[in-house]
């Protein structure tokens, strides 16, 4: 059995590791570098504790509010081109609660393997990761109050850690290298965090060991499947394969697109910010609840992540966005300076209007599969998609794991109505 794997960030190269390992024969076909995307620059949190769908009952209104300000954790930039405004009608159709709720149930059951896949993972392929929990701070009580509201409906749903909440001395207590604004804390403990470029770096290192072929600068332009066998076109002649998984991240619509399938996928632009031998020292990954701004302590470095905007260009970066980043850690740490040699990046994450993955076979076309729609989980839950879509892909046997992130929610052949209700 032969699989090629198009895509090499942090999802296409779990999978063709899982896939490896299974015992095919494994291509993965990269346009750029490996890595170099989504899953570069990101935060790297393993974040059980944030599994809850970006359509949120309330959060149509309250980014309308915030149109007005550049500076605001979540922007929409009006286009009017009809897919987006499709996007956008079936993104508000799925802040009901009723959607909602069943959305983020599928997370949380999701989520929960995710720290021990990682770890599983770890066993075989180099990078770094830690273990501490994390941290979610808040300035105000208001605040602090609705996450843990939120912590609470991750409790009820099976989130398998401890859910604490800090006062301001044990806050300070804990994490020193919090300025004096933050007033307390909730301490979730089944989080971790990685650094992400080394992840797909250690993911990429180890299939390159075991003899998977990894072609870099390799854009794949085409697929067509005949007799059973899909021929996938690159500009250094293709490959042929008994089975594609397509984990392009926001490009994974653009591959579908010729084969009559429709994705509603959009990118949801986010920074981040890195620097090197920070003054700023914290023990654990930090979430300013009010700003929706991460704080990961990595080896050697610290980063800010944080913003999501839609409809705005791929790549390009925002000054009052990166400001707005920039003014939240300036208010929750203590050794914060406006000198700091901060490097900035910009990346997309691939968003589903449900805000959920979609993970399994594309409708109406044998042997090929999507693995993309990750949005704020894709590290996260990299591995663990891995580990459910390698047997689909290698025995056709469906998972019911993966249900809730079946293609089938969506029309994409466009055969009839969208089947939410
Ligand atoms: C600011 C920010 C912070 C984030 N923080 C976190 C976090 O803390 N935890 C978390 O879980 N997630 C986080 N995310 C989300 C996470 O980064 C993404 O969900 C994840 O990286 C998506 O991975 P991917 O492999 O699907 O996509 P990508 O990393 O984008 O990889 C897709 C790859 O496919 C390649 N490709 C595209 N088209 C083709 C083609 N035609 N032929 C061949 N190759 C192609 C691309 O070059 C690319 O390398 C964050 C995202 C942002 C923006």
């Amino acid at each position: 059995m032969k699989v090629a794997v198009v895509g090499g960030g942090v999802v296409g190269l779990c999978a063709a590791e899982a896939i490896q390992r299974r015992g095919a024969e494994v291509v993965v076909l990269e346009a750029d570098r490996c890595g170099r995307a989504a899953s570069a620059g990101n935060a790297g949190w393993i974040s059980p504790g944030l599994s809850n769908p970006l359509p949120a009952p309330g959060v149509v209104p309250q980014a309308l509010r915030w149109m007005l300000d550049p500076r605001s954790p979540l922007l929409i930039h009006p286009v009017m081109r009809p897919s987006f405004v499709r996007f956008l009608y079936s993104f508000w159709r799925n802040t009901r609660p009723a959607r909602y709720g069943a959305g983020m149930a599928a997370l949380v059951a999701t989520t929960q393997r995710a720290v021990a896949d990682f770890e599983s993972l770890a066993e075989r392929c180099r990078f770094e990761m830690h273990k501490e929990g994390m941290l979610f701070v808040a300035r105000g009580s208001r605040a602090l109050e609705g996450e843990h509201r939120v912590l609470r409906e991750h409790l009820e749903l099976g989130y398998a850690g401890e859910v604490r909440l800090l006062d301001r001395d044990e806050v300070h207590g804990e994490e020193p290298g919090l300025g004096d604004a933050i007033s307390g804390a909730i301490f979730a403990s089944a989080e971790a965090h990685v650094r992400p470029e080394t992840v797909t770096a250690g993911v990429a290192a180890r299939l390159r060991k075991v003899g998977v072929e990894i072609r870099e600068h390799s854009p794949v332009r085409g697929l067509a499947s005949s007799n059973g066998a899909w021929a996938v076109a690159t500009a250094d002649g293709g490959v042929e394969a008994d089975r594609v998984v397509l984990a392009g991240g926001v490009a994974t619509a653009r591959l579908l697109a010729p084969l009559g399938v429709r994705l509603p996928l959009l990118g949801a632009k986010g920074y981040s910010l890195t620097l090197d031998r920070p003054p700023i020292k914290l023990k654990r990954p930090v979430y300013l609840v009010e700003d929706k701004v991460g704080v990961s302590p990595y080896d050697g470095a610290v980063r800010l992540a944080g913003t999501l905007e839609l409809g705005s260009k791929p790549g390009q970066i925002h000054a009052k966005r990166v400001a707005g980043i920039r003014a939240a850690g300036a208010r929750a740490l203590r050794d914060w300076s406006p000198d700091l040699d901060w490097k900035t990046w910009t990346g997309e994450r691939p968003l589903l209007p449900d805000g959920l993955p979609a993970i399994g076979p594309v409708p109406g076309n044998d042997g090929l599969f999507v693995a993309t729609g990750h949005a704020m989980l894709g590290v996260t839950l990299a591995p663990t998609t891995a580990e459910l879509l390698a047997p689909a892909v290698l025995d056709g046997r469906p998972s019911l794991e993966l249900a809730a992130f079946s293609l089938a929610r969506f029309d994409v052949l466009g055969v009839g109505r969208n089947q939410e209700k």
